[in-house]
C-alpha cells in the first residue's frame, strides 16, 4: 500500500507522493498545475467543476461557486444550497475537492489512489478534525493520519535539508494563520508549542483592500459595490491580484467598471502595509505567545520556516527579521512544503521502519465544569492542558456534592479559562449514578486525544470501578454515522470534473 499526502488548503490544495528514489514530489493535476484552487462550482444537479476553471467562474457565477470552505469546517450549517435546494456542508464540499485531487493523483501516478494523509491547521479543534476525516471518508478515501500543517512543513524541510535544531514555522495562508515551534533531532520531530488564528489569512488582507476601494468608489459618487455579489466577486479578484503584485512592485492598479463607469485606483505598497498593519500585528502577538508557551527566546531558534502564499509579502519577512534576527530558510517553498512533508510522513507510515517520527501537541485544552469546593462557583477544570503531546490520556477525580446523589451533570469543555462562560462546551449530558454511593463518592473523568488530535472522554464510578458510560462526544457540528452514510451515497451521484 502506498499512501499519498494531501494539503487541503483554504485557497489552494496540493498533492505529493514519494518518487522511486524516496524523495517527495508534487503531483500535477489534470490542468497541468501543481496547485489546485480549492474552489467548487456547482454546474448542474449532476455535477461539479473543481479548480482553476471553477475559480474563473467565481466572479460571473458567485451563487454557484463555493470557496474558502475550510474556514467553515466543523460547522453544522450548509455552506452551499444547490438549485434543487439541497444543502451541502463544509465536509461534503471538501469531499468533492478531495475526490478531484485523488482522481488527478491517480492519473499522475498511473494507479488507483485510496490511502491518504491529510494536513490540517495545528489549531483545528476536535470538531474540525473530525469533519476533515469525514470529508476523506465521503470522498471514498482511507485517511491514515491527520497531520498538522506546520509539522508537515518542518518534516518536508528537515528531510530535504538534513538540518536539526529548533524550527519556528510561520504559516500564513489564504484563510488561516499558524505559528509552531518544534525541536528536530535526527528525524524526530517534536512539537513544543503551537497557536494560531482561524480567521487570519490572505483573504482578510484582500477584504481590507476591498473595503478601502469600495469606500473610495462611494466617495466618488458610485454605488456600494460590496452589496452586489457579481461586482464584489470581481473586486475581490482584482484586489487579490493587486495584493500579490505589491509583493514585488511598489504600486498596483485596480480597475472596476460599475454601470458603464470605470473606476481606477493606484495603491502603493506602503498604503497597503498601513492598511494591514493590524493583521500583521495579530500574527506578531501569536508568535510571542507561542514562544512564551515554549519557554524559549528567539536566540534558541535555529531556523525560521515561512510557509503559505502570504509569506511572500515583504512586510512578513520584515517582521520576521525584526523579531528573530534570522533570515528565513531559503529552501522552503511556501506553497509546496506542506504537501511534500505530508508525503514524507505518509511514506514513513507504511515503511518497514519509520523514516521520521512526529510528536505533535494538542492546540486546545480539554476540561470539564464542576463545582469548586473552595469558592462554591461552577468552574472549568482543565484536564488536558493545551500543548500536551498527543496521543495522550489524562484523568482527574471529582467527588459528588450531595448525599445520595443520583445524577451527575457531565460536560466537556475546550479552552483554558476557569470561567465556564469563556470556554466552548463540546458536550453536556446527565449521567445516572448507581445507588448506594458513599458521600463525596469519587468520579474519575478520563480524557484522551488520539494521534489525530480527536478527543475521547470517559467517566468512571471509582467506588465500584465501573464506567458510567463513555461520554459520546455527540459533536452536534459533525455528521453522525447514518447521515454520513446517506451523504456518501448522495455525493457518489455527483460527477466531479
Ligand atoms: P492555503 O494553504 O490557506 O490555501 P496558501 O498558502 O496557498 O493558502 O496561500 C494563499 C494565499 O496567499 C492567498 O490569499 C493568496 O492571495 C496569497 N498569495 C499568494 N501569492 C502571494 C504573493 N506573491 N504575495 C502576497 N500574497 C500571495
Ligand atoms: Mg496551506
Amino acid at each position: 500500500m502506498e499512501v499519498i499526502g494531501i494539503d487541503l488548503g483554504t485557497t489552494y490544495s496540493a498533492v505529493a507522493a514519494l518518487a522511486a528514489d524516496g524523495r517527495p514530489e508534487l503531483l500535477v493535476n489534470r490542468d497541468g498545475e501543481r496547485l489546485t484552487p480549492s474552489v467548487v462550482l456547482f454546474e448542474s444537479p449532476t455535477g461539479v467543476l473543481v479548480g482553476t476553471l471553477a475559480r474563473r467562474s467565481a466572479a460571473s457565477r458567485p451563487g454557484d461557486c463555493v470557496q474558502f470552505v475550510k474556514r467553515r469546517m466543523g460547522e453544522a450549517a450548509a455552506v452551499h444550497v444547490d438549485a434543487d435546494g439541497r444543502g451541502y456542508r463544509a465536509e461534503e464540499v471538501s469531499a468533492l475537492l478531495l475526490r478531484r485531487l485523488a482522481e488527478d493523483a491517480a492519473t499522475a501516478l498511473g494507479r488507483p489512489v485510496r490511502d491518504v494523509v491529510i494536513t490540517v491547521p495545528a489549531y483545528f479543534d476536535d470538531a474540525r478534525r473530525t469533519a476533515t476525516r469525514d470529508a476523506g471518508r465521503l470522498a471514498g478515501l482511507t485517511v491514515h493520519r491527520l497531520v498538522n500543517e506546520p509539522t508537515a512543513a518542518a518534516v518536508g524541510y528537515g528531510t530535504h535539508s538534513g538540518q536539526d535544531g529548533v524550527f519556528f514555522v510561520y504559516d500564513l495562508g489564504g484563510g488561516t494563520f499558524d505559528a509552531t515551534v518544534l525541536r528536530v533531532v535526527d528525524g524526530d520531530y517534536e512539537v513544543i508549542a503551537t497557536d494560531g488564528d482561524r480567521h487570519l489569512g490572505g483573504c482578510d488582507f484582500d477584504n481590507l483592500l476591498i473595503g478601502y476601494l469600495a469606500t473610495r468608489i462611494i466617495e466618488q459618487g458610485g454605488p456600494d459595490v460590496t452589496r452586489d455579489p457579481v461586482l464584489s466577486a470581481e473586486l475581490r479578484e482584482r484586489c487579490e491580484t493587486a495584493k500579490i503584485r505589491l509583493s514585488t512592485a511598489d504600486t498596483a492598479s485596480v480597475r472596476l467598471t460599475v454601470r458603464d463607469r470605470t473606476y481606477s485606483f493606484q495603491v502603493s505598497r506602503s498604503e497597503f502595509e498601513d492598511l494591514s498593519a493590524g493583521l500583521l500585528y495579530r500574527t506578531e502577538l501569536l508568535l510571542e505567545s507561542v514562544m512564551d508557551e515554549a519557554q524559549l527566546s528567539w536566540r534558541d531558534v535555529d531556523r525560521v520556516l515561512l510557509v503559505g502564499g502570504c509569506t511572500r509579502m515583504p512586510m512578513v519577512r520584515d517582521l520576521i527579521s525584526r523579531l528573530t534576527h534570522r533570515v528565513p530558510e531559503p529552501g522552503v517553498h511556501p506553497d509546496e512544503a506542506v504537501a511534500l512533508g505530508a508525503a514524507v510522513i505518509a511514506g514513513s507510515l507504511t515503511a518497514p521502519r519509520p523514516t521520521v517520527t512526529v510528536t505533535d501537541v494538542t492546540s486546545q485544552a480539554l476540561g470539564t465544569i464542576a463545582l469548586d469546593a473552595d469558592t462554591g462557583q461552577l468552574t472549568n477544570f482543565v484536564i488536558i492542558p493545551r500543548n500536551s503531546p498527543v496521543p495522550c490520556r489524562y484523568e482527574e477525580t471529582f467527588v459528588t456534592v450531595q448525599p445520595r446523589q443520583s445524577r451527575l451533570h457531565a460536560s466537556v469543555t475546550e479552552g483554558e479559562d476557569s470561567d465556564p462562560e469563556h470556554v466552548a462546551v463540546l458536550h453536556r449530558s446527565v449521567l445516572a449514578l448507581p445507588p448506594g454511593l458513599p458521600d463525596e463518592a469519587p468520579i474519575r473523568v478520563v480524557m484522551s486525544y488520539d494521534v489525530d488530535g480527536v478527543a475521547h472522554v470517559e467517566t468512571i464510578d471509582a467506588t465500584h470501578d465501573r464506567p458510567l458510560g463513555a461520554v459520546a462526544l455527540d459533536r452536534p457540528a459533525n455528521l453522525d454515522g447514518d447521515r454520513l452514510a446517506a451523504s456518501e451515497a448522495a455525493l457518489a451521484h455527483l460527477g466531479v470534473r
